[in-house]
């Protein structure tokens, strides 16, 4: 007789490690895996899930792991969050599908209602939904081009924007995104990121610097005039959570609006609470032409959002934007549990909360660690950069080594940086204390032992 045991917040919360990680079980999947699926599709920790919820990962050997990485920032709420399930799992018996180009449906207006009001900038906004982050950030662009009548699109050092041609085209890192897959989609140009850790004349000037050498490219290389949108990432994701200097973000915007360019925000990763404001973009008050947004944004239902300003998105003729899946009632339906758990249980104070356990514990660890050579982010948005002792160099093998560790004792934990030498830390929300502070604890050996 086996006991039933359903996922979500319900799961005993505590690491248990039974097993080899992977175990015996997860290790026989894996071997199935590799053999019907190309390894270009990667895998971080190859257990196999069973079951998951608040702050923890079961797998298919009965191993409970901390969960330091939300499946990359999405289940912000938890998996299998109660007000998600409950919406999903009265909407999959209603109906699953119509098209809402076809025939529309009330979830799809609420969650863009909510968007409009919810996002940065009390303008009027519209907002439509699709599937992917990287399909919002495509169409984002097709709309900025659309209602400019421009083509130039610029991007940022370290940014990510996702894997369609388009986006990877926006996406800085050549190894493992762009490595073979050219051509790359034209008109795309990339200027200075503020990263203060890596700034050559230190962390006072990079504000200041790297907005004029961006903006002197963009005068002089482009011309203000031809360039459509600037797309940047108010905290670089998989670029290694870069928070850039206090001042550039401003800057870029400001000077965005001077020269009739839309400013689109990719918070596909930063947005939802994750960084302990709603959105990212609240922190220096930049209010954004178009904010893009996924991940978070319904618990690990596949959807994404473009909002924006209602002269911008309005544009665009009848029927030149939309898909066959994009906005489908079951994702709206999650997102819609999704924004009343973070209003109802505060997720965003919890991410707050998240950080002030996090940062000072991690830098009191980088104090005593000459290879972490910076402690950034905010929120449960949270990273270490690790370097070769007494050198600014990279040491990706340093990040690497470290998080094997976090595995084998029941920590998941994710790399990121263009250099592949940060440690990042997006715990759900709702991930409790003690296992915070577990998570941690495993953390600082992992450290101490590398
Ligand atoms: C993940 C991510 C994307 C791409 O989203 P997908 O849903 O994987 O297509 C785009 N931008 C940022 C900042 C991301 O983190």
């Amino acid at each position: 007789m086996s006991t039933v045991i359903a996922g979500g917040p319900s799961l005993p919360q505590e690491r248990r490690v039974v097993t080899e990680i992977p175990g015996p079980k997860s290790r026989e999947l894996f071997a199935r895996k590799q053999a019907a699926v190309p390894p270009g599709i990667g895998t971080t920790l190859p257990v196999f899930v069973t079951h998951a919820g608040g702050g923890v990962v079961v797998d298919a050997d009965g191993n409970s792991l901390i969960d330091f990485g939300s499946g990359i920032a999405v289940t912000s709420v938890g998996n299998s969050a109660p007000r998600v399930v409950e919406r999903v799992r009265k909407q999959v018996a209603d109906f699953t599908h119509t098209c809402f180009m076809v025939t529309p449906y009330e979830s799809y207006v609420e969650v863009c209602e909510k968007l409009n009001r919810l996002t940065p900038g009390d303008h009027e906004k519209r907002t439509f939904l699709l599937n992917s982050g990287a399909e919002a950030v495509e169409n984002a662009v097709k709309v900025a081009r659309h209602a400019t009548g421009r083509q130039a699109v610029v991007v940022f050092d370290h940014g990510y924007h996702g894997r369609t041609l388009l986006t990877m085209s926006l996406t800085a890192k050549n190894m493992p995104y762009k490595h073979r897959f050219g051509p790359f989609a034209p008109e795309i140009y990339r200027v200075p990121l503020a990263y203060p850790f890596r700034w050559p004349t230190g962390p006072e000037n990079c504000a200041e610097e790297a907005a004029a050498q961006a903006i002197d490219q963009i005068t002089k290389q482009i011309g203000a005039e031809n360039v459509a949108a600037v797309v940047i990432e108010p905290i670089s994701g998989e670029g290694g959570f870069i928070e850039p200097a206090k001042g550039f973000l401003p800057k870029i915007a400001e000077f965005c609006r001077e020269n009739g360019i839309v400013f689109i925000a990719d918070e596909v990763q930063t947005g939802f609470s994750r960084t302990g404001d709603l959105f990212a973009c609240e922190d220096e008050g930049i209010v954004p032409d178009i904010i893009v947004t996924a991940k978070g944004i319904a618990g690990g239902l596949p959807l994404a959002a473009v909002t924006g300003r209602a002269e911008i998105l309005d544009k665009v003729h009848v029927g030149g934007l939309g898909g066959t899946y994009g906005g489908n009632p079951l994702a709206c339906e999650a997102a819609l549990g999704v924004l009343e758990t973070i209003e109802a249980d505060d997720l965003t104070g919890k991410a707050r909360r998240i950080g002030e356990i996090m940062l000072p514990r991690l830098r009191s660890i980088a104090e005593k660690t000459p290879a972490i050579g910076d402690v950034r982010g905010r929120g449960a948005m949270i990273a270490i950069e690790l370097i070769v002792p007494g050198t600014k160099d990279p040491h990706p093998t340093a990040a690497a080594e470290i998080a094997k560790k976090c595995h084998a004792e029941g920590l998941l934990v994710l790399t990121a940086g263009t250099y592949g030498n940060v440690l990042r830390f997006l715990p759900p929300l709702v991930m409790p204390d003690h296992l915070l502070e577990e998570g941690l604890a495993i953390l600082e050996k992992a450290i101490s032992e590398v």
